[in-house]
């Protein structure tokens, strides 16, 4: 039986990996707007890093990291980094 850890874990890793697939698909574009992006999935989001928001159902619903939080955020950390 997984503990309450190992299922966070597990949640957080799988969102991870959907998040650097967004990434390589190249579905985060930059706004002019710093800290501002747009995510591609079934819809556009509008993700604010500065605000940890996220245009959503899934964000909205409460979970603050959703996929598109965390694609723009590794979309921003590999800009930075290049
Ligand atoms: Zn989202």
């Amino acid at each position: 039986m997984a503990s309450t850890m190992e299922w966070i874990n597990n949640m957080v890793r799988v969102k991870a990996e959907r998040a650097a697939a967004l990434v390589a698909a190249g579905k985060v574009t930059a706004t002019v707007l710093p800290g501002l992006y747009v995510v591609t999935g079934r819809q556009h989001y509008c993700v604010d890093l500065d605000r940890q928001n996220c245009t959503c159902p899934d964000h909205q619903r409460g979970n603050r990291y959703c996929k598109h939080l965390m694609a723009a955020t590794l979309y921003h950390a590999q800009r930075r980094a290049a």
